[in-house]
C-alpha cells in the first residue's frame, strides 16, 4: 500500500485495438490530462483486420496513426505492443513485452478491459494488465530502470461493450463513476479521428453509428447517476491494490 495521492501523476489505459480507449475511457483520460496528469494509451495490437478491403500491414498504418492523432489532440502518447487482431494471447513474450511498457511508464492509475467482454482479444489484454501492473515495479520483474514512485497502481476496468457480461448478457454494476459532460464534444473527437473504422464496422457489425453508439452508451451511464454524460468502472479490490477511489478524490465528483 502506498501514499495518497501517488508521486507520480501518470495514467495509462492498455486495451486491445486503436479507438477502445476512446470508446471506454476517453472522458475520464481528458480530465486527468486536464488536471495535469500525464496521459498514456498503449494497444496490444494496431488493429490490423479493422478492414474488408485493405491488407493487415496497411491498416494497420492508417489505425497508428489514428491512434497516435487521437492521442495528440489531449497531449497524451500512443503506444502499440504490436500484436496481432483476434491473436492476443497471455503468453510469456506479450507478458514480459507488457510489464516493460508498463515499467518505461510507471503508471499509478491503470484503466483496461474487464475480465469478460464480447472479444477474446480484450480478455487477455485484461490478463496481461493485470499481470504487469502487478509485476512492474517488482525489481526483478524487467531489466528496465525501475523509475521512482513506480507502484501497484489504482487500477479500473471499463466497461466491456454495452455495459452487459458477454455470458449472461446481465448490466455490469460499475464501483466507479466519472461525470464527463462537460468532455463529451472532446470525446468525440477522439472517436472520430478513426475515421477508417466508421466503414469497417457498418460492414462488419451492421453498425452504422460509431459515435452515436459511444454516446448512447456514455449518456447511460449518465442517466444512471442523473448526470448527462458519464464513463463507469470496476475499480479492483484485490489484495494488494490501492482501495481509495483515487477518481472520485481527483474530480470530486458525487
Ligand atoms: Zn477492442
Amino acid at each position: 500500500m502506498t501514499e495518497t495521492p501517488p508521486s507520480r501523476q501518470t495514467a495509462l489505459a492498455f486495451l486491445a485495438h486503436p479507438d477502445d480507449a476512446e470508446f471506454f475511457c476517453a472522458g475520464t483520460l481528458i480530465r486527468l490530462a486536464v488536471a495535469g496528469w500525464d496521459v498514456h494509451i498503449a494497444t496490444a495490437t494496431p488493429g490490423d483486420c479493422g478492414s474488408m478491403t485493405l491488407p493487415a500491414d496497411q491498416i494497420a498504418e492508417i489505425r497508428r496513426g489514428e491512434a497516435a492523432t487521437a492521442a495528440h489532440t489531449i497531449g497524451a502518447t500512443y503506444h502499440c505492443l504490436e500484436e496481432r487482431d483476434v491473436n492476443v494471447v497471455f503468453d510469456k513474450a506479450s507478458n514480459r513485452k507488457t510489464i516493460d511498457l508498463f515499467r518505461s511508464i510507471a503508471p499509478s492509475v491503470v484503466f483496461t478491459h474487464p475480465r469478460h467482454d464480447y472479444m477474446l482479444d480484450h480478455e487477455q489484454v485484461h490478463q496481461l494488465a493485470r499481470s504487469a501492473a502487478f509485476s512492474y515495479s517488482i525489481r526483478n520483474a524487467s531489466s528496465l530502470p525501475l523509475v521512482d514512485g513506480s507502484i501497484i497502481p489504482w487500477l479500473y476496468y471499463c466497461d466491456p461493450i454495452e455495459g452487459r457480461d458477454p455470458y449472461s448478457g446481465d448490466p455490469v454494476h460499475s464501483t466507479a463513476c466519472v461525470d464527463i459532460s462537460d468532455v463529451i464534444d472532446r470525446k468525440i473527437e477522439m472517436l472520430a479521428c478513426h475515421a477508417s473504422q466508421r466503414e469497417w464496422l457498418r460492414a462488419h457489425h451492421g453498425m452504422d453509428e460509431y459515435i452515436e453508439a459511444m454516446k448512447r452508451h456514455s449518456a447511460t451511464r449518465g442517466q444512471e447517476r442523473g448526470i448527462a454524460y458519464a464513463e463507469a468502472f470496476v475499480q479492483h479490490q484485490g489484495h494488494p491494490y490501492q482501495q481509495s477511489d483515487i477518481l472520485k478524490d481527483i474530480f470530486g465528483d458525487e
